[in-house]
């Protein structure tokens, strides 16, 4: 089966082909640098990375980018409100590129806690203001824009399949709840590709006026053409981006260049919180220090943002991350069950044991993340591997097999389960240490329990003046002492 993805574009799942063989071009609408990003907005990034490690396990080289709004958002995400940025460093008293500085930061230390790949580039919006000009004034010298005053607007009507991607018609966005009716548009979809405003801080001098700045939605259109070129295979972003972010960057993208403009339209159902709309006013957006000061880990968060699919909304509460937790640390179980049935220490008949099932259990996961990306089909492959090593039933080379494929296949599609060998050496002196103070208080059925735990997962032990010393007879792992 070819991976096949769900596209919003067309509604409807298709097989997935790129424009040049073995190339994925992929753009990801990035963050707002106005405020620190919250476990929703992450939410969306974590599924454009989960979709980026698929395609490069598939064997395709990903161009991701992901670019940085440090302008021109306006706070309604239309025509209207102040920059959010802006407004941000007023009430800051902070100059607004200190603002975008410290949340772009930010951002990519978040990103990085996340265990997300980088992307190849991060175009910021003010670093690109010549390439949004040019597809201005492209747009206005075929038609497709005009000039009102120092501004300078999209015509919706010029284009006749606005609309096509979220399913409105030009006619129903007449005077649109979410439009701001303006004197200067011809229509009330019309949307600014340029504003002018004195009072702006962060803004530029142009063919059409002394100081102006960009509409949000150029900026994309102009940063993914800068960076991948006319046309795009993948282009993502979460579900409030539909409209009108999106319909508007297909409008200006394939008026410009006159061809289609991304292929594949991806986009994140919402993450809720407690069933109820993530605000600031609510003080329900969530940082990743708010969960971390939950006594959480980033790593437990990321697996309960990428562990329900992708289009389905996710309620978070700290509840379902206490939840995942438990389940990330049952996959975190299964390496180190594996890695010991892989050394024969778990007991099963032959070696070949399992070895069926565990095959079954590969394709599974591979044929779930090739419907579509369904992570939660994935996962109950994996429980269905745990259950086989719990039962112990995978001899060692069933358990080899396994655990080759969680560690090179799953764990790198997944980012989030501890497979080094380092979780072993815990795992080891922590039990050295239980069986050290079980021997000091006199309980030798204890110690030795231990010590027999200890030689099931191929320790041995030394003891010495010093302490203890281990070594693990296949890999070689060791250390101590542990006194
Ligand atoms: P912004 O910084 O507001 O431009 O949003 C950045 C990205 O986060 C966009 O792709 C949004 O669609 C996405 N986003 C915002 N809120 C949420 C949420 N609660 N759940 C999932 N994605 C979100
Ligand atoms: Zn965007």
């Amino acid at each position: 089966m070819p991976f096949e993805v769900y596209n919003t574009l067309t509604r409807k799942l298709e097989p997935f082909r790129t424009l040049e063989p073995g190339i994925v071009r992929m753009y990801n609408c990035g963050p707002t640098v106005y405020g620190r990003a919250h476990i929703g907005n992450f939410r969306a990034y974590l599924f454009a990375d989960t979709l980026r490690r698929w395609l490069e396990i598939s064997g395709y080289e990903v161009r991701q980018v992901m670019n940085i709004t440090d302008v021109g958002h306006l706070l309604d995400d239309a025509d209207a409100g102040e920059d959010k940025i802006e407004a941000q460093a007023r009430k800051e008293q902070l100059d607004p590129w200190a603002i975008s500085r410290r949340h772009t930061e930010q951002f990519f230390r978040d990103l990085e806690d996340l265990g997300c790949l980088p992307a190849r580039v991060y175009p910021k919006a003010s670093e690109h203001i010549p390439e949004m000009l040019e597809m201005i004034e492209g747009l206005v010298a075929k038609g497709y824009a005009y000039r009102a005053g120092e501004d300078v607007y999209y015509e919706v009507a010029k284009f006749p399949r606005y609309g096509r991607l979220s399913g409105n018609s030009v006619a129903e966005l007449d005077a649109g709840a979410r439009i701001d009716v303006r004197e200067e548009k011809r229509h009330p979809a019309d949307f600014a590709l340029w504003k002018s405003d004195p009072h702006h801080l962060m803004k530029w001098k142009s063919r059409f006026g002394e100081h102006g700045f960009p509409g949000w939605h150029i900026e994309c259109s102009a940063m993914a053409r800068r960076h991948l070129g006319d046309r795009l295979d993948v282009h993502t972003g979460g579900e409030d981006n539909i409209f009108p972010h999106h319909e508007c960057e297909i409008a200006q993208s394939e008026a410009f260049t006159g061809q289609p403009f991304a292929t594949y339209w991806m986009h994140t159902k919402f993450l809720q919180v407690d069933g109820g709309k993530m605000s600031k006013r609510l003080g329900n957006c969530y940082s990743l220090d708010d969960v971390r000061a939950k006594g959480f880990t980033v790593r437990a968060l990321r697996f309960c943002l990428i562990r329900g699919h992708y289009r389905q909304p996710l309620n978070f509460t700290w509840d379902i991350l206490r939840e995942a937790t438990s389940v990330l640390e049952n996959l975190d179980d299964l390496v180190v069950r594996l890695r010991r049935a892989q050394s024969g220490a778990a007991g099963a008949a032959s070696a070949d044991a399992g070895i069926e099932e565990v095959g079954e259990a590969m394709a599974e996961f591979r044929a779930a993340l090739d419907d579509d990306l369904n992570v939660p089909r994935a996962l109950a492959a994996l429980m269905a591997l745990r259950a086989l090593a719990l039962e112990e039933r995978l001899g060692a080379s069933a358990a080899a097999q396994a655990l080759q494929f969680v560690v090179h296949v799953a764990q790198r599609a997944l980012g989030c389960i501890q497979v080094e060998e380092g979780s072993l050496a815990a795992e080891v002196e922590a039990k050295i240490r239980e069986r050290n103070a079980a021997r000091k208080a006199r309980d030798f059925a204890r110690s030795d329990a231990l010590r027999d735990d200890l030689v099931r997962l191929g320790i041995t032990l030394e003891d010495t003046k010093a302490g203890v010393l281990w070594k693990h007879k296949d890999s070689g792992a060791g250390g101590g002492p542990i006194a």
